[in-house]
């Protein structure tokens, strides 16, 4: 199947966060109609679309409503639970399908994808064992720690998972965890973590971004830096022809993100390994919208209405700065309104604010992405953007 549904026609989005606001803003730009789902009032892509259908995810009235005003369907949030992209899509179509999302949604499975993809690419996850039963606990190989203890399902931005040095520990954090499926991951030695997007249309035809060099505080992104040369050519190469690969692999459509660390393995440039795939996309590719001729929310507009997929094409180094909630509050916790005619007085500045009512520390309320003509003319005006709303991450610029 392969639809052409063009701009007049409306597109729909499960589920109403900043991914989903991004989504509606490149789909409107474009002359479509918009729909989200969304069970909250406020939701930052209900409040821009043109229809809003406030249910839960797994209303049978909300699923039908949202069928019958869309041409296709699209997801911004792995967890949207995949029988309601499976029911959609009995009647429209759905981008990427219940299938592709099924299996982003559990480590377990995503893991066995990427151990599948690896006989061909050469880049294989973490050694993991996973973890559902007592016995399975009992008898973790001691080589797997230190390690990290993450759930199977509905983990994000480092929540879900427990870093353990030893067996009692393990055993703690299993417990901790309510003992729901998990899966033990050796903890690596990182040099650093990249992030590859990809588009993928109906008939098969992918372009991606090259790799995002990304900087993560306390298991959320706080910076990504996108420029050639952010890493070894080698390695962006290799990573970019893994992610295709991966997407290939389970004939996915729409925009997919792969997660990548470089490990120190003792070689010149370390080695890949896969991490993890978002079915959507990701915090890490916003820099797009301000330095490339197609974002991936451009992408993710064309893949599922079966327009043509350019290849995008960067014209400006750029690094995204994340701004959480943490943004709102000073030194002694009391609110505060941040500095944005100080950023924005700064060149080569683009603002994002998702429109989220309430500031909390850790929530992601928006971000900066900085322009320019080189790069260290971009890092320059990062360290002084971060300097004035105090981001954290910039020590570790590339
Ligand atoms: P999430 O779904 O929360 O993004 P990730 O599996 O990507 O979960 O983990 C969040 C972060 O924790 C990673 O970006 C990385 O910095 C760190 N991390 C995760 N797994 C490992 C590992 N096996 N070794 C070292 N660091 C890890
Ligand atoms: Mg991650």
């Amino acid at each position: 199947m392969n639809p052409l549904i063009l701009p007049g026609a409306t597109l729909g989005v499960m589920g109403g966060g900043q991914l989903g606001r991004m989504f509606v803003h490149a789909a409107q730009r474009l002359g479509y109609f918009t729909a989200v789902l969304d069970p909250d009032p406020q939701s930052p892509a209900g409040r821009v679309s043109h229809h809003h259908v406030q249910t839960g995810y797994s209303d049978e009235q909300g699923l039908l409503q949202l069928a019958s005003l869309c041409a296709a369907i699209t997801t911004e949030f792995e967890n949207v639970p995949a029988d309601a992209l499976r029911t959609l899509a009995a009647s429209r179509p759905v981008a990427p399908g219940a299938a592709a999302v099924a299996i982003a949604q559990d480590r377990i499975q995503e893991k066995a994808h990427f151990t599948a993809c690896a006989s061909i690419s050469g880049v294989a996850c973490a050694p993991y064992e996973r973890i559902d039963t007592p016995d399975q606990l009992g008898a973790v190989h001691a080589d797997l720690l230190p390690g990290i203890l993450k759930t199977a399902r509905m983990g994000y931005d480092g929540k879900g998972q427990v870093r353990v040095k030893n067996a009692t520990e393990l055993a703690a954090a299993w417990a901790d965890l309510k003992r729901v499926p998990c899966v033990l991951e050796k903890l690596l030695p990182l040099k650093a973590e990249c992030s590859v997007i990809v588009a993928r249309s109906w008939s098969g035809q992918a372009v991606s971004f090259p790799p995002q060099r990304n900087v993560h505080v306390d298991g959320i992104l706080a910076v990504t830096e996108a420029y050639e040369g952010n890493m070894p050519q080698v390695l962006a190469a290799r990573a970019q022809e893994a992610t295709k690969l991966i997407a290939n692999h389970i004939g996915y459509v729409g925009v997919l993100c792969v997660e990548f660390f470089v490990i120190d393995d003792g070689s010149e440039h370390g080695a890949l390994v896969v991490n993890e795939m978002a079915p959507r996309p990701h915090n890490s590719g916003h820099y797009t919208m301000d330095a490339c001729d197609v974002s991936q929310f451009d992408l993710q507009v064309h893949a599922m209405a079966g327009l043509p997929l350019p290849p995008p094409r960067q014209h400006s180094p750029a690094i995204m700065l994340n701004l959480l909630g943490d943004v709102w509050f000073d030194a002694q916790g009391q609110t505060r309104a941040p500095d944005w005619q100080a950023v924005l007085a700064l060149p080569g500045t683009h603002l994002h604010l998702y429109g989220k009512l309430d500031a909390r520390p850790g929530r992601k309320m928006g971000h900066l992405t900085i322009t320019g003509a080189d790069v260290a003319g971009v890092k320059a005006t990062a360290r002084q953007a971060a300097g004035i709303l105090g981001l954290p991450g910039i020590e570790s610029l590339g």
